[in-house]
This record gives structure tokens, C-alpha cells and sequence, in this order.
């Protein structure tokens, strides 16, 4: 049991006031995520950007009253707190949970590497659930932060741990290995992903290594040639070092002589066999996955299986039951305009509190909703479990509880507070259910993997078109993080959402720029405007296409119109005064080149008069657009409007006589012209993953994934055509996939005839003939076994939405925002 005083001797550190000994729990470094106040210990941690100090005073007065600091805080504010001070806060984490760390005695598994690290977790823990109490990180919980937040989980009933690490840059890996102190270590492999930061794959592999500093064991894969040659000289190291073990290197190959030398890989339908010699004897496992970084994933489990005496029948029965594991939190569309949030692989603590976070942003629908099972392996006592779940969902807004399974039945009397229905089992509830009692609701659907809650999933799905487009959030939230990491301090951050927020959804993406704090959101026009106040966004909103039949609304829903022009400053003027409103923010549109909206420099006087004659204004911004901020060609021309503008703002805003924000920066502008960053920057395509010079590409995320899939599969002969107007002709016997996108869902038509391509089965396959409204045709002749079903990339990570757009002969913008409203948007967070 931790309390102020007795993390206060761990990390030495100066415990300023201390006013009581209560019981510390759990460790809250995000002030958006609390969940128990009493039990918790804030550490903010400080970046850049944010100093979380800031946010002591809310929960303080949310009843958390424990707190380590690196600033002094003025104690007397806070006459109930428990106060730490220390000199670094991330290091006090560190050095906590390292503290924490040490408690424990039993085996703790660390993975690391390129790929693969949370499948191979989890299926460790999907192997080995039945024979050990397993704690392990949620999610992808891997980073600085991640990892102390999965490893202060470890509880006295924990049998054996599972933790995986990454790192971003050198030197990170130390503190992680102090943290995790792995007794045996898996390497998955080595690839090219996150390479920033990083002189060469040796250094990375070096780095990463430092995890096993102190471990019993490592498992890896020789035929990683540079790994195999790090890892070598690493064990030498180790042994130098005389620290208190030994490393064992436990490898595989498919290629030498290794301790398990894989000696077969059959796949078949929906199965792989993998035949192994271990210790000279012939093995093998089968496992339900036929791709290659599933195979790679389970013989690493394989080898962790033996290392730890398992025998080879009961290793063979469990791999045959590998499954899949949900990477993302994905939101889908649900009967009767509801949202679903299915995460129906595993029910703990940590990752339903993840999962209520997630469901918590999004607030488009009235009522939220949580389907619960039975939460295994929690280590309390189901009292206590229960009544620490129920507190969560009160604590998230959750109004209705639907509580699947015996233990959580048995705990009803805990849900109280919601609005709750508890059925025995699944069956039970897939029995009884009336799907009509949901109704424009969000639902989560959260359970163990035994409880099988995908059928609840299905069940409340909307049947999925089979084209869709699949945004990231997380992906979103990096981008903008991105951006902001090169603002100057200070400068705020309006999210551009017009136009369906780039063709991905606009409240979705509203709602998780408005948890991440952007300070302003802008669309086109006032009824998308409406459409996000009705969503329960709260950011202010500017509005950039006024017209004077949306003014009420703009009023009645707290919009503020971008003015641009004499003649709707004077129609807004009167609905305002009609209103009976004053100080109504606005913003100032000023032309300085672009000529498409605003006042010209020959207004400004005028301008400024009429906005301050009855005091029916509060101007919140003077802004500009700029014409060609991405082309270094037109440099000298956008300076031309940069100096216009400096000097057009300066004059009004010397005339109204108050500060006003001023911004000119889009998207290219933001790192092209950071001296034009201003009091704010107005962020679009580059949030969408895309940065339209190239330069900055490297530090954003791929967010939408646009795919389809296969619809029949045909052989035709050489010269037969294919298409309307018969237009490709088969130069060879040829084979042909139909797929469901045409024109009408956005697939230009111009791509037809071999200008557009498309990903199947991981290969570019060119368009065959004229697309069609709902299908076109590819042809997959020089493609191995196309089948139909087949999924087949659009464009997303690996085919660029710049790439289609060169084909199209336009820019992604345009391709973006023209998918149609039909294909299905499928949101989801990592
Ligand atoms: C669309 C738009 C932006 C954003 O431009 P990006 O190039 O997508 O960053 C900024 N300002 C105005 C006025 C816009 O219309």
C-alpha cells in the first residue's frame, strides 16, 4: 500500500504538506481521464507545449488530493492536499513504478522490436491465461508514459506479466528497462517502421536491446541478419558487465541451425502448419492465420511456450484457438442511428477505462450506453470490482448498463445510478434482446473473449456496404499534435472541419478536436455549424460562408460568421440588433490577394466604424487567406500578402481599439512560413495525413483507408472486352475482378483505362475499361489467386491519396471530399 508519505521516502523527494494517509491507487497523468479521486495521484507531467501543473486546481476540486510536483504550488490553496515536490515529474513516474517493479518476484516478459509486439502479447496472454493470474499492458500501451501506467498494474496475485516497449529515439529504452526489468525477453523483429530519430538500423537494435540489460533469457529470430549480429555482440557485453545473469539466447530460424529450426510452412485455406525441430525432435503447431506476420507472431510464442516447459499437446491445442485481436477501438454504424463501439476481445480495468474514454468523446447521440460482461481476473474482490466499474461509468456519463454473466449479475445492487438490465449469459441476452430498445445511442460492447460479445456485435451493426473508408483517429490526433509541436509557443490552433471534415465525418472528428483542445473549429457553412452544436460540441465555431437565410441560426447556436463584405456586415448588423444581442463575436475576412472573400484595404476605415458604432460586435479574429503558401515559386508573393495583411490587421485593429486574434496560415504555411504563424494557425489537409509539399510528410500519419472488396472473379480470352463502350480489349487470356466502388461513391472517372490502380492482395492492379456508377473492373491477370471476397485498397497507407490524385490529375483535396456520403465511414482509435 502506497500513501503520500511512503512515495514521498521512495523518490526522495520533499514532501511539502501532507495532511492525511489515505490509501494511493491509482497514478492519473491525463486530468480527462480521472476516474476514482480518492485513490488517485496526479502527476502533470510538463512537455513544450503543456504544463499539466495547471490542472491541479480542477481536481483538486474533484476530490484528488494527492499530488507530485516539480513547481512549487501554493500550498494554502489546497489545505486537503498531499504534496510532493520533486525535480523532474516524468522521473519521479519512472522511479516510482521502477520502485513498484521491484516488489514482485515473478516471471515478467518483455517484447520489443518493429512489428508485432502487442499481437505476440496478446496471444501470450491468449495462450497462457489458463494456467497463470496475467497482468499486461493494455492496448498498445508501450511509449514513456504507456509503460509506467501498465506496469504500476502488477498485483501480489499476479503470476506472470506481459509488457511490451517502444521507443521514439535513443537513450528512451533505459528508463523502460528499469521499469519493466524483464526476466525474459522477445525481440519480434526489425523493420523500417519509425525510423526517424534513428542513424541505422544497428543503433535501433542496439537501443532496443538495452531492455534485456538484466533479463534470463532472450527469444528472437536469426534470420534477422543484423539482429542476430547486435544480439551476439550484446551477450558478450552482458557477460563483461557481470550482471548477476547469464543471458540465454533462445533463437528460431527458418534458414540455420537454430534451438527451434522451423523446417515447414504449409498453408491452406484458412490454416498454416509450421513444422519445427526442437532439441532434434520433429514438432509442429497449427494456427487459424495465413499471413506472414501471423506466422512469424506465433512462432514466437511457440518458442516462449517451450522455454517454459509447456507440453508440445497442450502447446498444439491452444495455437490451433489463436484469435483475432482487436488492434483499434473501431466506431461503426449501428440499428436505428445508433454508434457502436465494439471491443468485444477482452473486459479488464484498464482497457474498459480506455474504451469509456473513447466513448466519452464522442457525445453525438443522447444516450450511452455500455454492454458489460463478467470482468475476469480483476484480482478484487467482486464487491469492490463492481462498485469500481459502477463508479467509472458514472464517471464517463454512461446512462445504461447491460451487464452480461453471473458475477456481474450477482453485484446488480452496485448499478444503481444507471439505468441497468443483467441477463446470465450472451445466449440469454441474444434471446431476449429487443433490438428497437436502441435507439440513437452509442454503445459500447465490452467483453471477455469467452462471452463471444462479437455476436452482440453483428447484431447491432448496420449491415456494412462493403466499400468503406476507415479513419484514424489516434492518426488525427498525432497529426495535429504534429503541428502543434512546431508552433511557436503561445499561437492557437483552428481545426478546419468544412466540407464533411475532409470528406471524414464532421462531428467524429469534432469531437476528438475538441478533447484535445484545439481552440477553434471553422466550416464552410452555418447548417454544418448546427450540426456540431447538436453533437454537443461546445469549441467556438466559425462559420466562413455566412448567408444571411443561416443568420438566426448562427445566433440561436452561438456561431460566429466569418464578415467579408459591407454587404453582409449590414444584413448580420440587423439581425443582431433584431436579436436584441451585443458584442457578438465575429471574424474579419480581409483580401490580400487571393480575391475570393473580403474587405479590401480601401474599407478598413469604414469598416472599422460601422464595427464599433453600437457595440453589436466583439471582432474574436482578423484573418486572411493565403493563395500559394505550398509553392516556393510563389514565395515572393505570398510575403506580398503577408505584408498586407500585417498592415491592413494593424490599421483595423488600431481602430477598434482592442486586441484581436490575427491569422493568415494554413496548413503548407504552418512549417513553410512559421514567421506567419501569428496568433493562430488555421489547420486543414495536413490534420487528414496529408501534407500537400511533401516536406512535412514525414512527420504525419496516414488517416483514412478508402477499401472495397472483390465481387466476382472472371476469365475471359484474349480479345474480348470489357466494360461500356467496350473499351479494353484483352491483350492476352486475361482475368478480371469486379469490385463495388464506381463514380457515384467518388472514384473519378477519369481514373478508367488504366489510370487508376488499386492494392489487391497487396499488389497494383489497373483499372480495366470505364468505371461504372456503382463498380469497375481491374485487371488481376499477373495477381496469384484473386479470389472473391478479396479486399482491395483504394488508397491508404501504402497507395497514397496523392498518388490517386496525380493519376486523377487533380489534388487530394478534391478526392478526399468527393467520397460519396454512401460509403460507410468507420472510425477508430488504436
Ligand atoms: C480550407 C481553408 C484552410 C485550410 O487549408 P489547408 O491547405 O487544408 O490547410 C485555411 N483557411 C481557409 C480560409 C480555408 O478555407
Amino acid at each position: 500500500m502506497y500513501t503520500a508519505e511512503s512515495i514521498s521516502k521512495i523518490l526522495k523527494g520533499e514532501l511539502m504538506q501532507q495532511t492525511g494517509y489515505p490509501e494511493i491507487e491509482h497514478i492519473l497523468l491525463d486530468s480527462r481521464k480521472l476516474l476514482v479521486a480518492e485513490t488517485s495521484l496526479f502527476i502533470p507531467l510538463v512537455s513544450e507545449r503543456r504544463n499539466a501543473h495547471q490542472y491541479i486546481d480542477e481536481l483538486y476540486k474533484k476530490g484528488v488530493s494527492n499530488f507530485i510536483v516539480s513547481e512549487p504550488v501554493a500550498a494554502g490553496l489546497y489545505p486537503k492536499a498531499n504534496i510532493i515536490l520533486v525535480k523532474n515529474t516524468l522521473q519521479a513516474l519512472h522511479a516510482l513504478v521502477a520502485y513498484h517493479r521491484q516488489q514482485f518476484q515473478v516471471p515478467v516478459i518483455g517484447i520489443t522490436g518493429s512489428n508485432g509486439k502487442t499481437i505476440v502479447k496478446e496471444w501470450l496472454y491468449q495462450l497462457l491465461e489458463k494456467d497463470y493470474n496475467i497482468v499486461r499492458s493494455p492496448k498498445s500501451y508501450n511509449s514513456q508514459i504507456g509503460v509506467p501506467l501498465s506496469v504500476w498494474q502488477m498485483k501480489p496475485e499476479n503470476q506472470l506479466a506481459i509488457f511490451e516497449a517502444g521507443i521514439s529515439q535513443p537513450g528512451e529504452m533505459v528508463n523502460l528497462e528499469k521499469i519493466i526489468r524483464p526476466t525474459i525477453g522477445i525481440f519480434t523483429n526489425i523493420g523500417e517502421a519509425h525510423n526517424e530519430g534513428f542513424l541505422n538500423i544497428r543503433q535501433k537494435v542496439n537501443e532496443k536491446l538495452v531492455l534485456f540489460t538484466r533479463s534470463d533469457v532472450l527469444i528472437y529470430c536469426k534470420d534477422y541478419l543484423a539482429l542476430n549480429e547486435c544480439v551476439n555482440n550484446f551477450h558478450n557485453l552482458v557477460g563483461k558487465r557481470e550482471i548477476d545473469n547469464d543471458l540465454q539466447l533462445l533463437t528460431w530460424s527458418r534458414k540455420t541451425d537454430a534451438d527451434l529450426r522451423i523446417i515447414g510452412v504449409d498453408k491452406n485455406d484458412n490454416h498454416t502448419r509450421i513444422d519445427a525441430l526442437h532439441k532434434q525432435e520433429p514438432l509442429f503447431i497449427r494456427i487459424p492465420f495465413t499471413d506472414e506476420g501471423s506466422i512469424e507472431n506465433a512462432i514466437h510464442c511457440w518458442a516462449l511456450m517451450l522455454y517454459l516447459g509447456k507440453p508440445q499437446d497442450l502447446i498444439q491445442e491452444r495455437m490451433d484457438h489463436l484469435g483475432n485481436i482487436a488492434m483499434r477501438l473501431e466506431m461503426k454504424q449501428g440499428i436505428n442511428n445508433s454508434s457502436i463501439i465494439n471491443d468485444s476481445y477482452n473486459s479488464d480495468l484498464g482497457s474498459l477505462a480506455i474504451a469509456l474514454d473513447f466513448l466519452q468523446h464522442q457525445r453525438q447521440h443522447p444516450t450511452r450506453t455500455v454492454i458489460l460482461s463478467d470482468i475476469l481476473q480483476s484480482g478484487k474482490s467482486e464487491g469492490s470490482l463492481y462498485e469500481e466499474v459502477a463508479g467509472m461509468l458514472e464517471k464517463k456519463g454512461i446512462q445504461k448498463l447491460i451487464g452480461i454473466g453471473k458475477h456481474i449479475s450477482r453485484e446488480k445492487q452496485s448499478f444503481q445510478k444507471v439505468q441497468s438490465t443483467f441477463y446470465a449469459s450472451t445466449e440469454e441476452f441474444l434471446q431476449k434482446v429487443n433490438t428497437a430498445d436502441f435507439q440513437n445511442e452509442s454503445i459500447l460492447v465490452k467483453g471477455a473473449r469467452v462471452f463471444q460479445f462479437e455476436r452482440i456485435g453483428k447484431l447491432l451493426e448496420q449491415k456494412a456496404h462493403q466499400t468503406i473508408l476507415e479513419i484514424n483517429l489516434s492518426a488525427i490526433a498525432h497529426n495535429v499534435k504534429a503541428y502543434q509541436a512546431i508552433l511557436k509557443p503561445g499561437t492557437k490552433l483552428m481545426a478546419m472541419v468544412k466540407a464533411f471534415a475532409y470528406g471524414s465525418g464532421t462531428y467524429e472528428i469534432a469531437s476528438l478536436l475538441q478533447f484535445h483542445g484545439v481552440d477553434y473549429l471553422a466550416v464552410a457553412y452555418a447548417d454544418e455549424g448546427v450540426e456540431l452544436r447538436r453533437a454537443g460540441i461546445t469549441t467556438p465555431v466559425m462559420v466562413m460562408n455566412p448567408e444571411p437565410s443561416s443568420f438566426d441560426a448562427i445566433l440561436q447556436w452561438n456561431l460566429e460568421p466569418e464578415l467579408y463584405s459591407m454587404n453582409i456586415l449590414e444584413q448580420f448588423e440587423e439581425s443582431v440588433r433584431y436579436a436584441n444581442k451585443t458584442n457578438y463575436p465575429v471574424h474579419i475576412k480581409l483580401d490580400t490577394g487571393m480575391h475570393r472573400l473580403g474587405f479590401e484595404q480601401q474599407d478598413i476605415s469604414e469598416l472599422a466604424l460601422r464595427l464599433n458604432a453600437e457595440g453589436l460586435f466583439k471582432v474574436q479574429s482578423i484573418f486572411s487567406h493565403l493563395a500559394a503558401s505550398e509553392d516556393p515559386a510563389m514565395d515572393a508573393f505570398t510575403k506580398t500578402q503577408a505584408d498586407r495583411f500585417a498592415k491592413m490587421s494593424a490599421a483595423l485593429q488600431q481602430q477598434l481599439g482592442y486586441a484581436v486574434i490575427r491569422h493568415i496560415a494554413n496548413s503548407a504555411a504552418i512549417h513553410r512560413h512559421p514567421d506567419l504563424q501569428l496568433d493562430m494557425v488555421r489547420l486543414g489537409i495536413g490534420m487528414y495525413g496529408v501534407d500537400s509539399v511533401g516536406a512535412f510528410q514525414d512527420k504525419l500519419r496516414n488517416v483514412s483507408v478508402l477499401k472495397t472488396t472483390v465481387a466476382q472473379v472472371k476469365r475471359i480470352p484474349a480479345g474480348d472486352t470489357v466494360g461500356y463502350g467496350a473499351t479494353w480489349k484483352a491483350g492476352e487470356p486475361s482475368i478480371i475482378a469486379t469490385v463495388r466502388i464506381g463514380y457515384a461513391d467518388g472514384y473519378k472517372r477519369i481514373l478508367g483505362n488504366g489510370k487508376g490502380q488499386m492494392k489487391v492482395r497487396n499488389k497494383l492492379a489497373p483499372v480495366a475499361g470505364v468505371i461504372a456508377m456503382d463498380m469497375l473492373m481491374l485487371d488481376v491477370t499477373h495477381i496469384p489467386d484473386v479470389a472473391e471476397g478479396d479486399e482491395v485498397i483504394v488508397f491508404g497507407e501504402d497507395l497514397s491519396v496523392q498518388q490517386l490524385a496525380q493519376w486523377a490529375g487533380t489534388i487530394p483535396y478534391e478526392i478526399l471530399t468527393g467520397i460519396s456520403q454512401r460509403v460507410k465511414r468507420v472510425y477508430y482509435q488504436e
